[in-house]
């Protein structure tokens, strides 16, 4: 593999308020101008006691245009109907927020580990900086594949194995992101999120998503390119009613925007 340049990678932005300001705030106010939400990454970068209360996550977060850039470009470049994925990361001495510029390409239907380790490392190595985001993307045909939903009730959904990625505690990142169709979904661990500590042989990704799928009646499909879709005989569940589920389950906020668009909060 050809070893990645220093340019891929791109600050954000190094203005700021403290830690301490931004704490001040919460609680007043409905929305998170951009400021707010980025010193709330710069916080998580310190771990998961500045996690916080699921009450107290706004309804409305507005991002800034580096972030639409960054989600745009993911969305784009989804059109060759590969999964992309990114990371983005603090370096909390710097108080500095970093994103990979160009988004790595998974396979048709996931993004493998490996990917995501190279991304990872090469973040830590190159700038010093922590995962504490996680970006993924699932391309046009997936909409009408993944979940199996009927286009009158298909929304932007998770599957259960994105869900948990962020609830295991072999993975360190406080928020996933996904870029579906002209979506973008946001998933935030909160203080009082339920984390599974079992060993994976114990709990793997996919018993966990053969626990969902069967509590909600989803079955399994292969379809003959090889891909697996879930389908359920009662049109009226869909796939996103998986993610409230989950995200009930394991105290997770679920918020849901526009491409260019500010999020909202949509779970709680
Ligand atoms: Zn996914």
């Amino acid at each position: 593999m050809k070893p990645l340049q220093e340019s891929v990678l791109r600050k954000i932005s190094n203005a700021g308020r403290s830690i301490v300001e931004m704490f001040g705030s919460i609680g007043r106010g409905k929305e998170w101008k951009y400021d707010y939400f980025r010193e709330y990454l710069l916080a998580l970068s310190r771990g998961d006691n500045f996690l916080l209360p699921r009450r107290d996550y706004k309804k409305r977060v507005r991002l800034d245009e580096n972030w639409h850039d960054v989600l745009d470009t993911i969305r784009r470049e989804s059109k060759d109907g590969v999964e992309k994925y990114s990371v983005i990361g603090v370096n909390k001495e710097k108080r500095a927020v970093f994103v990979r510029e160009v988004p790595l390409s998974g396979h048709a239907d996931h993004v493998p580990v490996e990917t995501i380790h190279l991304a990872v490392d090469e973040m830590e190595r190159k700038v010093g900086a922590d995962l504490v985001v996680d970006i993924h993307s699932h391309p046009d045909w997936l909409l009408s594949g993944l979940w199996g939903d009927s286009k009158e009730v298909r929304r932007a959904a998770f599957s259960p194995g994105d869900l948990f990625r962020l609830i295991h505690k072999s993975q360190s990142h406080f928020v996933g992101v996904l870029v579906e169709g002209n979506e973008n979904l946001f998933v935030f661990r909160t203080r009082g999120t339920e984390r599974v500590d079992l060993n994976l042989v114990v709990l793997s990704q996919q018993t966990f998503t053969d626990y969902w799928l069967n509590y909600y009646g989803f079955r399994r499909f292969r379809l003959g390119s090889g891909t697996e879709v879930m389908t359920n005989q009662n049109k009226k569940i869909t796939g996103w009613d998986v993610n409230v589920g989950i995200a009930e389950r394991h105290k997770l906020v679920i918020y849901r925007g526009l491409s260019g668009g500010d999020l909202f909060r949509v779970v709680p």
